[in-house]
């Protein structure tokens, strides 16, 4: 028998959200609505559809560019950034892989908070690193236990903002207070895969350039989200370009593949697409708000496309199955939490009316 590397036991295989159709064969059901991973509920931007259709016609026997030229050339004109510093990946969760692979030794110590994206525990696991869990602090990152926990030994911290499943956020003063304090041989990993969901006006303006100032801190976006393009894998990072050479090296030659590439290039210029996914967000939010204060749920007001609730008196797992049942995936955390993305005004409802019957009992 052929065993794995001691770091691997331990590990637990990402489970992801339910796919409808398993669902539908299970259960035979005729509408079902996914609301368990953050997709776009709108679809994805036409133009991005269209440069797939596009690209298409090329057919598929010649290798997609590995320095993904165009993409980067787009990121880089649209937020005036040197494309030497944008890294362009298979998704976040490639972006993660890579931070991993290409800086944690045997033995670091890696900060991640509880209740955030499961991939920095994973990647850091496979890493070999020493993990140190801290507390979330009223379901937000908790800055000052962070800094507290730091020791010779420390060597990345994983930050979301917002966060990923509590939807809570940190303002730019406290996050610019925290880099300040943080050594500079510490690598801080800001993820802001939700970003473009934020309303607060107190939220960091301009994570893509935060390495200018603070060369210890690579950024980490992704067309997953409100690109709508989570089916294709592409998001980048933005770091030093030193920090991105050493990347280079750890990364796959082609991590990312030509449809993605096309798809990701024109999205950027969707802002049609953009306003309209942000708009639906905000009002579809405000919908859920009033919906689950009428039902007596408890829910943490969200800067993201996903809502982390409870429900008195109805586990997470039990809410989770009654929800199945009725054709709503949803996405539970322990025994009392669920995050419920947020999706488009019909599907809303439908959810709605779905924890109206487990509240009322019917
Ligand atoms: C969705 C998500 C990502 C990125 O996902 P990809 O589809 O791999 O780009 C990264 N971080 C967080 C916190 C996420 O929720």
């Amino acid at each position: 028998m052929i065993k794995p590397r001691a770091e691997i036991n331990p590990m637990v295989a990402y489970k992801p959200g339910k796919n409808p159709e398993t669902l539908r064969r299970e259960k035979g059901l005729e509408r079902i609505i996914k609301l368990a991973s953050n997709e776009n509920p709108l679809g994805s931007s036409n133009k991005a559809i269209a440069a797939v259709q596009a690209y298409m016609e090329n057919g598929f026997n010649t290798y997609p560019d590995g320095a993904s030229y165009e993409l980067r050339k787009k990121i880089s004109e649209k937020y005036d950034l040197p494309m030497d510093n944008i890294l362009p990946t298979n998704g976040g969760d490639e972006a993660i892989a890579v931070i991993g692979a290409t800086f944690i030794n045997p033995g670091d110590e890696v900060l991640i908070s509880r209740l955030t994206f499961p991939r920095y525990t994973d990647t850091s696991m496979l890493g070999s690193a020493k993990i140190i869990n801290i507390d979330l602090k009223d379901f937000r990152y908790d800055l000052p236990e962070i800094l507290n926990r730091i020791t010779d030994k420390t060597r990345l911290i994983w930050l979301t903002n917002p966060n990923n499943p509590t939807g809570t956020m940190l303002s730019e003063e406290e996050l610019f207070n925290f880099f300040d304090q943080v050594r500079e041989d510490i690598l801080i990993v800001y993820d802001e895969a939700y970003g473009e969901f934020v309303d607060d006006p107190t939220f960091p303006k301009d994570a893509r350039h935060f390495y200018v100032k603070y060369p210890n801190v690579i950024t980490l976006k992704t067309f997953s989200k409100i690109y709508g393009l989570a089916a294709l894998r592409v998001g980048y990072m933005c770091a030093d370009h030193n920090l991105i050479g050493h990347m280079q090296k750890a990364r796959c030659p082609f991590n990312v593949n030509a449809l993605a590439q096309v798809a990701a290039a024109a999205a950027l210029d969707d802002e049609e697409f953009l306003k309209a996914t942000y708009d639906n967000n905000i009002k579809e939010k405000e919908y859920l708000y009033k919906s689950y204060d009428e039902l007596g749920i408890h829910y943490l007001r969200t800067q993201t496309n996903h809502i982390f609730l409870c429900i008195d008196g109805h586990s997470a797992p039990e809410s989770y199955e009654f929800l199945e049942n009725r054709g709503v995936i949803t996405r539970a955390f322990g025994d009392k939490y669920l995050r419920i993305s947020i999706g488009t005004h019909e599907e809303n409802e439908l959810l709605v009316n779905a924890l109206t019957a487990l509240i009322k009992g019917e």
